[in-house]
């Protein structure tokens, strides 16, 4: 569980261009065909807010929020309908830019979910493909962390590319004060097969991935994961957060999302776990079903199989 209650946050998609390039993406192919959400759909949402303070916070997305020409104006009106906190969905290079900082904190932006791709300059340009996006990233999460209202937030998605990084990539980050929770997603790749051949097999991120959440609890930071079978992770399985907060999106990216094809596991009608995605089409196009691997979860302890190979 992480450290923010999804019910207490919307999330409004407003802006679907991006300047990095990340290999990883999850819409790229969609990007060009996704609608923001309308002036009028954020007017809704603010009216809502106005009239009923339903939420604490708004989360402003999309593929790069921080191209939004009207960006600072939104965090304005999202603020004067009583929105509390305002996040801000981020790839983190434009942070590298102080005088930007600078105005999106007066707007009151005071949350930061920044995507952090490698754990160093060469392995974080190499995945978002544009050189210097990991400096400024870095120098951003530097100049906010002086701020005492601020909350940091990192965001890595895993592939095949980053899960050795992981243990790194918390270390790389050890010296930020404000920065509250991590999250690790292991990578899903929005159709039927692993066509850039990014997934890893969960028995390969599993080490580094314990790794990286022991560094980052000794840190304090709080860690969620997402979408990783909740039988591998033991006694961090609670760990395990896929849940979001509501999301206002082009119904057209369900459309892509759906071809996922989540929740297969051959132990799925005996397993209880309420929050495990089990496996996808593509993962068991790739690797199989892993029953040897996986072990169903019945009231939140994990059922020993003879294999032996049960618990981490
Ligand atoms: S047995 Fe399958 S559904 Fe249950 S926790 Fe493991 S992967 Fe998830």
């Amino acid at each position: 569980m992480g450290c923010f209650k999804h019910d207490d946050y919307i999330s409004v998609t407003m802006e679907f261009r991006c300047n990095l390039k990340c290999v990883h993406c999850m819409i790229e192919g969609t990007m060009d065909v996704l609608q923001p959400q309308s002036n009028q759909v954020f007017e809704e949402v603010l009216a809502e807010q106005a009239r009923h303070q339903r939420w604490q916070g708004l989360i402003l997305t999309g593929s790069e929020i921080t191209l939004h020409k009207q960006l600072i104006p939104m965090v304005q009106a999202a603020k004067a309908a009583g929105f509390k906190h305002v996040r801000i969905q981020t790839h983190g290079m434009h942070l590298g830019q102080s005088s930007f900082c600078d105005d999106l904190l007066e707007a009151g932006v005071d949350e930061y979910f920044v995507s952090v791709a490698g754990c160093d300059a060469r392995t974080h340009d190499d995945i978002t493909q544009v050189d210097g996006s990991f400096d400024k990233m870095m120098e951003g999460l530097r100049y906010l962390d002086q701020f005492d209202h601020v909350t940091l937030i990192t965001n890595t998605v895993v592939t095949q590319l980053s899960y050795a990084l992981l243990p790194e990539l918390v270390t790389s980050l050890a010296h930020l004060q404000r920065l509250r929770q991590m999250e690790f997603w292991h990578y899903w790749p929005m159709t039927e097969l692993d066509d850039k051949k990014l997934i890893p097999r969960v028995a390969d991120v599993l080490p580094a991935l314990e790794v990286a959440i022991t560094r980052a609890q000794a840190l304090g930071r709080v860690v969620e994961i997402k979408n990783f079978p909740e039988c591998l992770l033991g006694n961090k399985g609670h760990l395990l957060d896929n849940d979001q907060p509501q999301l206002l999106i082009d119904p057209a990216f369900w459309d892509q999302f759906n071809r996922n094809g989540f929740h297969q596991c051959v132990y799925r009608e005996e397993c209880t776990s309420l929050q495990c995605l089990g496996l996808n089409d593509a993962y068991t196009a790739k690797y199989g079903w892993e029953q040897t691997l996986l072990s169903p979860v019945r009231d939140g302890a994990l059922i020993a199989r003879s294999s032996g190979n049960s618990s981490v």
